[in-house]
């Protein structure tokens, strides 16, 4: 096995993965559909379905996150052994584990969809972590379950390596996110048809542990609510509030205050979410409300993408490609969009509608007000003032006149001095790696991007923060890396090829998104121009 080495684990105190502390509350609490068949079917009164994985051929772990192991008590060793890829791999169920894939619904591109839920999921159940709190343990990847419709329940090596890998890379960029325990081959090949042209073939599969502290998400909530089974989504937000909210839970209040304010909650949440998003230039892909957690975690690594030119009609993916629906510009909108479709969902078990609307109206304001701070620190400006909007507004519709490297731009943009003396070059030259097309900056886009950079500098100076800290903060929020699309499709294809070297120096550089390390310059570049249009680099499909 070719495990990630840690850098930083400690012992852990769980040695052998049968002595894993499990707590099963969500199938302990909630009713489970009666037929222990893994027949697919369409599943009533039951918010879940008692399933086991289906056995592999030969898992093997190809890499595995130090930070999760510590954070779930896992001794090192213990990750390195062949057991760890048998369980992770699908083969070999723990104790005190009770495997079950959820039933949820949703809406995809904007159409109510139905029944979806776990169709390549399964949880093996809830651990404890280190500081006492609930983990679930879910297989991406493991086979068919009762919700996998027509498709196999299995996943392929290159949507979870990007899986595994954006995982823990949004995590070491502070942004909430569904974790990433392990990355397991499972010897299996895999049908796939990756641009959805008529062509499948063959590819390698694997298995990713995901972890959470719950996998809920909006439709959960609004697959019972679509079937007017009212019990079962009151049964489920009440669980919800006393497992995910408990600060919440406070004796005395109604289900119906409750109830408001978890979802006031989670329309923050979204907010500050989305504001993340944004800043670090990633593109969700797939928004749609199945695809929401209701901890306001990043979910799903489908067709993400990370923006390369600051362009706000981006989309990563091609099933996206004639509305643009889930482009990099129209997410904060689109997640305003899928919180309404939770409260219509959480309407029809409370009587509080006003409440459900003041939360909803609410996360426009949060938004703006994330958004307007984020940017106003990562420009370095320190404390909000009159104009500050209008001149990032300014920047914003100046960066799409020129190709403009979004995570380079910023991060450079430090360096750029604040001294009114400073001539054009002068100016410019700390942003030189971040243009795509440097000849367009002769023109008049370079004037204006001048013109900008003196505002920028004079609102630098009368923010008032010494120089060394003003660079730290901004250092803070603008990463040196991010998982360009490029550099994961070059680990996709060493891995593919049996080599995880490049995953796994990949994977250890993205721990320190906002140092500078000598040596991995090569990580940072911005895209190289025979990326432009590759499969897997600038376009990727749902197939995975
Ligand atoms: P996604 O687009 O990945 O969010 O998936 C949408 C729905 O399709 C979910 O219910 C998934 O579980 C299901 N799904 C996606 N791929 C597969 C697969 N290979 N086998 C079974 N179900 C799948
Ligand atoms: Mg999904």
């Amino acid at each position: 096995m070719t495990g990630s080495e840690p850098l930083t684990a400690a012992p852990g105190v769980v040695t052998g993965l049968d002595e894993l502390p499990f707590d099963n509350r969500f199938t302990r609490e909630l009713p489970a559909d009666p037929d222990p068949s893994n027949r697919r079917r369409q599943v009533h009164g039951a918010l879940y379905s008692r399933v086991d994985p289906t056995p592999v051929a030969a898992p093997v772990t190809l890499a595995w996150s130090p930070e999760v192991a510590e954070l779930l008590g896992l001794d090192p060793e213990l990750c390195r052994s062949d057991d760890f890829a048998q369980v992770f791999g699908g083969n070999r169920v723990p104790a005190g584990a009770d495997p079950f894939a959820m039933s949820y619904g949703g809406h995809q591109f904007g159409s109510w969809a139905g029944q979806l839920g776990d169709g390549r999921a399964i949880a093996l159940g809830e651990v404890l972590d280190r500081d006492g709190r609930h983990q679930t343990l879910q297989l991406k990847g493991p086979g068919p379950t009762p919700y996998s419709r027509r498709a196999d329940g299995r996943a392929v090596l290159r949507s979870s390596l990007r899986e595994f890998l954006c995982s823990e890379a949004m995590h070491h960029l502070g942004i909430p996110t569904t974790r990433a325990l392990s990355l397991v081959t499972t010897g299996d090949q895999v049908l796939r048809d990756v641009m959805y042209d008529g062509h499948p073939a063959p590819e390698p599969g694997a298995v990713v542990c995901r972890v959470a502290p719950s996998f809920i998400r909006f439709g959960n909530f609004q697959l019972p609510a679509s079937r007017g089974e009212h019990d079962l989504l009151r049964r489920l937000a009440e669980f919800t509030i006393r497992a995910d909210f408990p600060h919440l839970d406070t004796a005395g209040a109604t289900f119906e205050t409750k109830l408001a304010a978890m979802f006031a909650e989670v329309c923050e949440r979204t907010a500050e979410l989305v504001v993340h998003w944004m800043r670090v230039g990633f593109v969700h892909g797939v928004l749609n409300t199945d695809n929401m957690s209701i901890l306001g975690l990043t979910i799903d690594y489908g067709p993400y993408g990370w923006l390369e030119s600051f362009d706000p009609a981006w989309t990563p993916n091609t099933t996206d490609a004639g509305t643009l629906r889930y482009r990099y510009g129209a997410q904060p909108q689109v997640a305003h969009w899928n919180l309404l479709q939770l409260a219509n969902a959480l309407a029809t078990v409370t009587d509080d509608h006003e409440a459900l609307q003041v939360a909803l109206d609410r996360y426009g304001d949060a938004y703006n007000e994330g958004f307007a701070a984020m940017t106003n620190e990562r420009l370095g400006w320190g404390a909000p003032r009159d104009g500050d909007d209008a001149l990032a507004a300014e920047l914003f519709s100046l960066l799409p006149r020129t190709e403009v490297d979004q995570v380079l731009f910023f991060r450079d943009l430090a360096g750029v001095p604040v001294d009114p003396a400073a001539t054009d070059d002068e100016l410019l030259a700390p942003l030189e790696a971040a243009w795509y097309q440097p000849e367009e900056l002769a023109g008049e886009v370079g004037q204006a991007m001048v013109g900008w950079l003196r505002a920028w500098a004079r609102r630098v100076v009368d923010g008032g923060l010494a120089d060394d800290e003003r660079r730290r903060r901004m250092d803070a929020l603008n990463p040196r890396f991010v998982l360009r699309n490029y550099l994961a499709q070059e680990a996709i294809d060493a891995a593919e090829q049996g080599d995880a070297a490049l995953l796994l120096e990949l994977f250890d550089v993205l721990r320190r998104p906002y140092d500078e390390q000598p040596g991995k310059e090569r990580f940072s570049a911005k895209r190289p121009d025979w990326a432009r249009q590759r499969v897997g680099c600038s376009m990727l499909s749902c197939s995975s």
